[in-house]
């Protein structure tokens, strides 16, 4: 589909009644997660005739919403979310940015919505970040969380394609996502599946996350903190969690993760992290492990550990494993080592303790 030609410059808006200072201060002092917003909004629209037009930077605020607007009606929306980190000198920065544009377009291209040019996705976090600064949590652990999202707006009910969609950034001070350290989880192994092959899983689409809602319900019902997905075609190899990619550690030192087959999302945490395993000189494979396997080898001892990772919690030990037919434990139930030390690497870059090998870190 056609995008602008010439670069697009966002315009700044003036805000005529930002967040005074010590409300705002107190609305960072615990943020939390996903439930206190900062004063600005990026905006950006596309349709046919102008591609992607009228790019803004303003205050935040509700988006006018036909009711007919397709995204209502059939869910064509997509998102991303990572994180404004602050490096130890105080400066702030992105993390792979350029990954979450990418993937962001890969969603666009699998729910028929246009791609918004990389640099154009990528410039509007970073000026909305710059003019939010103030709102960086003062937290140990903390950051700005970032949502970029695009919806269908066009005021339509047949069942095609839209023609008018909206893009769109909002921010999210976020506190440190385990207060004391990083628990290791406990998981439920679901009976619902979240992803068909030839189906949206690789994409970031919400209809995926409304699909696992009831999954993780049933997970928190019974005790456990997240969900784990079986493939739907044999109900047998293991997936992900509801938002975030699995690894596992075997008592050779060898770690598997599940395959990119299109139906898990490519994690960005997950890339990074089989690219310091690989410098690391450890054994890698991208395979299939079943659950079944999985329970076996944790009784006999040969794996290890298990671990969750993504952009909210970075790097999560996985304890115990229980659904309809499992329950496990795995190691002592506790963090794991090769589990802290990869954490502690990936931390280390993004904190801009370690050497940026690969240009992983956007200084803002
Ligand atoms: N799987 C799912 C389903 C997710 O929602 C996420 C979070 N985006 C991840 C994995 C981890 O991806 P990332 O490392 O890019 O945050």
């Amino acid at each position: 589909m056609a995008t602008a030609a010439a670069p697009l410059t966002l315009s700044r808006l003036p805000h005529p009644a930002p967040t005074a200072p010590d409300r705002r201060e107190s609305a960072i002092a615990d943020p939390g997660f996903g439930r206190v917003f900062t004063d600005h909004m990026v905006v950006i629209d596309w349709d046919e005739a102008n591609g992607w037009h009228n790019a803004t930077l303003g205050p935040r605020g509700p988006i006018p919403l036909d009711p007919a607007a397709s995204v209502l009606h059939y869910a064509q929306e997509i998102f991303e979310g990572l994180k404004a980190y602050r490096l130890d000198d105080g400066a702030m920065a992105l993390f792979r940015p350029d990954q979450n544009a990418a993937r962001f377009n890969a969603s666009a291209r699998r729910l028929a919505m246009p791609e918004i040019p990389e640099e154009l996705f990528v410039e509007a976090v970073r000026q909305l970040v710059l003019a939010d600064a103030d709102w960086f949590p003062k937290v140990e652990g903390g950051s700005l969380y970032i949502r970029p999202f695009m919806f269908a707006s066009e005021p339509f009910l047949g069942v095609r394609p839209a023609k008018q969609y909206k893009f769109v950034v909002i921010l999210s001070p976020a506190g440190n996502y385990f207060k004391s350290g990083a628990p290791a989880v406990s998981v439920w192994v679901s009976d619902y599946t979240r992803a068909a092959p030839g189906g949206t899983g690789a994409a970031k689409c919400g209809g995926n996350y409304a699909a696992s809602l009831v999954p993780t319900s049933e997970a928190f019902a019974n005790g456990h903190d997240q969900v784990v997905f079986l493939d739907a075609a044999e109900r047998k190899w293991i997936e992900e969690l509801g938002g975030m990619n699995l690894f596992f550690v075997f008592d050779d030192g060898s770690l598997l993760t599940p395959p990119l087959t299109g139906t898990i999302l490519p994690g960005i945490t997950r890339d990074s992290l089989l690219t310091l395993a690989r410098e690391e000189g450890l054994a890698l494979r991208e395979e299939r492990y079943s659950i079944d396997q999985w329970q076996a080898d944790a009784a006999s001892g040969r794996l290890v550990e298990t671990f969750a990772c993504g952009t909210a919690a970075v790097v999560t030990p996985v304890g115990r494993v229980a659904g309809r037919a499992h329950d496990f434990t795995i190691g002592t139930g506790g963090p794991g080592q090769l589990t802290g030390k990869l954490k502690q690497k990936l931390v280390d870059i993004q904190r801009g303790l370690a050497e940026d090998r690969h240009s992983w870190v956007m200084r803002l």
